[in-house]
């Protein structure tokens, strides 16, 4: 029974001062959240709805896909995450504290460390595998820069299923099942998104992919062939096709020439008349861990026109990469500003990008004050590695289709882990044999908040939110108007008491009060179907309807004989 006379909902007119992310403007004035201090939110009556139509949703996926609910602890041991070497891997992200008896404990940013520590003491042959646990539960991440409302907060509730599998093929199998069922879990909640390839990062593991929704205040750029259907990938893993610059023919060797003062690529390509793609910047950076460039520095050549995607360069490279001071390079490379791969006495790494544009003449740095040489050729003049670390840009193509990019907030993600923690916490089974086998992991996250967060992004407009149907808080706002106890306010009722009674989620603005401000209240919390009782229909036995996203105004409105029917049939065409 939800009566907005009874129902805590402070509803705002200004943002609160400090939003920028349309999705925490609105959900502030909406007053469907309320913030206690930096990245920690409180979710009111409403707002805690829609968070948890959002996890009735996941939580029916998961258990469609066999998965099995759990719940453990955000306080844990930190033993376990020294076992794991996150104790140490991660910073400042992991809450460490002690407890009374001076053991060191975390609040858990993740359960994987809980989760296999259990199966652990619980497997013990092939014959317990497979499976697939699941739980809701609170994560404590101290993020860098908590923002844009519920989006990025310190404390959320996740959804992270874990599977239990004797080999990749198993692992495979489990992991398509929760492609699937992510699959159904945001296309039932509304939202616009898409599947993408994705860095395995701090997780560890094989393969992973990302779920994005697109919306202004995402933190991912995500590269797009034709809306998603031909590529999508994360800009920090994405590849295409560079877009076409034309080479001139080159000479029969380098040539010379005086390039005073011209340290950047804009300086160049003006001085030179040629476009910043036909020239060569070198990035020397130091790599440490790699295997390949042991060494240490290592010179990139990037087309002029393109720019270095780090997550890229230290997958490539093998290692983690810094930049190069200038002591560290100017005897073995040459001077900021003119450096080039002819006479560099390190390991030369060539973007993919300026293979593909094709043969002819490059410029390069001379690795000598004021000076450049053109006419290079690749592989004729200098020896190099390939590597891909550019960031693919608008207008690049994938399969002869150009992509676009856009900005996206991630709402879920999954990634094999392999065997990153059975081995170090001892997960294992015995096979048919006897012998003794890691268990093969997968992990499996989704953020609700995020989820609802998204949904505002992706759809509102100047009024307020306009919710997708599956997770609006309230399905149906009837709005009587007029006085309370007058006869609008009593059809109100009557409309409020058929609705519900034919199962729908509805919510009565019983309040006193002006309909301009209860219509603007409906708007801004953006029930996706308004129903108003007012004087003027009424007499005509019918009630006005509208379609919130979009604000359509149904024509002559809905009859109040035979409303429930009529309601389902609209409901049918509502988003
Ligand atoms: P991000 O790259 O955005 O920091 P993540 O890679 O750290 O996300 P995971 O650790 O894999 O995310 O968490 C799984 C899901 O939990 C994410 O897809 C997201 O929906 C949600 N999530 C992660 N961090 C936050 C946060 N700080 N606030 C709210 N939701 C979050
Ligand atoms: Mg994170």
């Amino acid at each position: 029974m939800t009566r907005l006379s009874q129902t805590l909902l402070p509803t705002e007119r200004q943002p609160p001062a400090d939003a920028e992310a349309i999705s925490h403007q609105l959900m502030v004035r909406a007053g469907l959240v309320r913030q206690m201090g930096a990245g920690l939110w409180s979710w009111l009556p409403a707002g805690w709805r829609a968070h948890q139509r959002v996890v009735g949703i996941i939580r029916e996926e998961m258990e469609r896909i066999g998965s099995q609910e759990v719940l453990m602890p955000v306080l844990q041991p930190a033993e376990l995450w020294k076992r794991t070497g996150r104790y140490d891997a991660i910073g400042g992200e992991l809450f460490r504290l002690k407890d009374r008896r001076d053991a060191d404990m975390v609040l858990a940013m993740t359960h994987e460390e809980a989760m296999t520590n259990h199966v652990a003491q619980i497997v013990r042959s092939y014959r317990d595998l497979p499976f697939s646990l699941f739980h809701f539960q609170i994560k404590e991440r101290d993020e860098p820069r908590p923002r844009a409302g519920v989006l990025r907060t310190r404390e959320f509730i996740m959804k992270d299923a874990y599977t239990f599998d004797r080999d990749e093929a198993g692992l495979q199998a489990q992991y398509e099942r929760f492609r699937e069922a992510y699959a159904r879990v945001y296309d039932r909640s509304g939202l616009r998104w898409y599947e993408v390839e994705s860095d395995t990062g701090m997780m560890g593991g094989k393969r992973a992919h990302e779920y994005m929704a697109p919306c202004a205040a995402g933190e991912d750029d995500v590269v797009l062939a034709d809306g998603g259907a031909v590529y999508a990938a994360n800009v920090e893993v994405a590849s295409a096709d560079p877009q076409p610059v034309t080479l001139p023919d080159a000479p029969d060797a380098p040539v010379r020439v005086e390039t005073p003062g011209t340290r950047t690529i804009a300086k160049l390509a003006a001085h030179l008349d040629r476009p910043a793609g036909a020239l060569l910047k070198a990035f020397p950076v130091v790599v440490s861990g790699s295997e390949a460039y042991a060494d240490g520095v290592v010179l990139l050549l990037l087309r002029g026109d393109h720019e270095v995607v780090d997550v890229k360069l230290a997958k490539a490279l093998g290692g983690t990469v810094r930049q190069a001071n200038e002591d560290e390079i100017r005897d073995r490379i040459g001077p900021p500003g003119f450096l080039g791969p002819i006479g560099a006495d390190v390991p030369v790494v060539v973007d993919a990008a300026v293979e593909a544009t094709g043969t002819g003449a490059w410029v390069v740095g001379a690795n000598e004050t004021d000076v450049h040489l053109d006419g290079v050729v690749l592989g004729r003049d200098f020896a190099y590695d390939v590597v891909d670390v550019r960031a693919v840009v608008a207008g690049d193509t994938v399969d002869g289709t150009p992509v676009t990019i856009e900005p996206a907030i991630e709402v879920g993600n999954i990634f094999q882990l392999m065997t990153r923690y059975s081995e170090p916490l001892d997960a294992t089974f015995l096979d048919e044999d006897g012998k003794t086998h890691a268990i093969v992991m997968g992990s499996y996250g989704i953020g609700p908040a995020r989820i609802v967060a998204a949904a505002v992004e992706q759809f509102h407009d100047e009024r307020g939110i306009a919710w997708p149907k599956a997770i609006a808080p309230y399905e149906i706002e009837v709005v009587g108007l007029g006085k309370p106890g007058g006869d609008e306010a009593a059809a109100a009722e009557r409309v409020y008491d058929e609705l519900r009674e034919a199962g729908f989620d509805v919510l009565l603005d019983d309040r006193a009060g002006g309909a301009g401000s209860k219509l603007a209240d409906a708007e801004l919390l953006g029930a996706p179907l308004r129903i108003t009782v007012g004087k003027r229909s009424l007499a005509d036995g019918r009630v006005e309807a509208q379609i919130r996203r979009g604000q359509e105004t149904i024509e002559g409105g809905l009859p109040l004989d035979g409303l429930s029917d009529a309601v389902r049939e609209l409901w049918e065409r509502v988003p």
